[in-house]
């Protein structure tokens, strides 16, 4: 157990990421959330944009909301638009009040303008005044986006995908730490790409600067199996000889979405277009990845084989033929 930052949010290290109940029925998820309680884990992430995930948590707490802390986030950029989302928020986990309320992916160039008169953070602040939610954080796939956040009093924490192979954030989360905002991270078992759930787990829990790794959980067996790492995370020298021939193995094969590649000359969201493919492939939200990937104004179809993009990932991705590969799953 530890606070979360610097607020009163006293949590189990393995907390619960909401957006795989998508897929389960409320007699399952009431089964997760009956198996997270039973292992004291307190912590609930979910997201407006996921879905059902919030009103089937809201259901399965009822009766038990301050056995909880909750979390969940928008990706209102606007005032009127993030006000109406934390209302409904508020109604779907039948609450008074959300303990913390994100701004979902801030992408660095977003970043400035969520400041601004009429836009989200000012309908933050007010629904703070009025107690309808307690923290402000911010979650980000950019690091700019969190070095930004981190530089300021904001916000009380940051969210950032996080792992064994995925440690770009390692400073930034660290200098977070430090200055007393919770960290929060996301993607502990690498977007699926990690087998071992429980070395994964282990290894976020021995870096003593993150509070909390948010694995999703949609099935009762895998609370027990997430909670062994939060009870015993040191790390042997057998568990290091694996972390390292685990990254060995994935090597450079994944991204890892930093945004270097960033941005394409004709407009492509690089990352996010294999996080969809991630979506599609790994979690098996077919429909949500194929609906995200349709509404994108402009499609991998649109590459116009540059090399702008491989140039600058500095995992030297085959991108071009990765975005081929998304663009023949998801396009329809
Ligand atoms: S190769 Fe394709 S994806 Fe990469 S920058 Fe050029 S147009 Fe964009
Ligand atoms: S493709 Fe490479 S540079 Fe672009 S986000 Fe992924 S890992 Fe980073």
């Amino acid at each position: 157990m530890r606070n979360l930052g610097n607020t009163d949010i006293k949590i189990k290290r393995i907390g619960f990421g909401g957006l795989p109940i998508q897929r389960i029925n409320q007699e399952e998820t009431n089964d997760v959330i009956n198996e997270i309680e039973k292992y004291g884990i307190n912590f609930i992430d979910s997201a407006r944009g996921y879905t059902i995930s919030e009103e089937a948590i809201g259901n399965a707490i009822e009766g038990r909301r301050d056995k909880f802390f909750i979390a969940t986030k928008s990706m209102a950029r606007d005032y009127e638009g993030m006000k109406k989302d934390i209302e409904i928020s508020l109604k779907n986990f039948k609450t008074d009040f959300i303990d913390l309320y994100q701004l979902h992916n801030v992408k660095a160039e977003e970043y400035d303008k969520i400041f601004e008169e009429n836009m989200a953070y000012k309908a933050l602040l007010e629904a703070k005044e009025e107690g309808k939610i307690r923290y402000i954080g911010i979650t980000s796939h950019s690091l700019e986006t969190i070095g930004k956040a981190i530089g300021t009093d904001y916000f009380a924490t940051v969210q950032f995908p996080y792992n064994m192979v995925e440690i770009q954030a390692d400073e930034v989360l660290k200098k977070a730490h430090e200055k007393g905002i919770g960290t929060i991270v996301m993607k502990p078992l690498a977007g699926g790409n990690l087998d071992d759930a429980e070395l994964a787990l282990k290894y976020i829990m021995s870096r003593d600067h993150i509070d909390v790794a948010i694995p999703g959980m949609d099935k009762v067996e895998q609370v027990g199996e997430n909670i062994k790492a939060a009870d015993n995370h040191k790390l042997t020298d057998e568990d290091v000889n694996n972390i390292e021939e685990i990254r060995t193995t994935l090597g450079n094969k994944f991204c890892r979405r930093c945004e270097y590649c960033m941005p394409c000359t004709v407009g492509i969201n690089i990352p996010t277009n294999f996080l969809f493919e991630g979506y599609y492939t790994r979690y098996n939200l077919k429909d949500w990845a194929t609906g995200r990937y349709e509404s994108q104004e402009v499609k991998p179809s649109a590459c116009i084989e540059c090399g702008v993009c491989q140039s600058r990932c500095p995992y030297d991705l085959p991108i071009i033929d990765m975005l081929k590969n998304v663009g023949e799953k998801l396009e329809k």
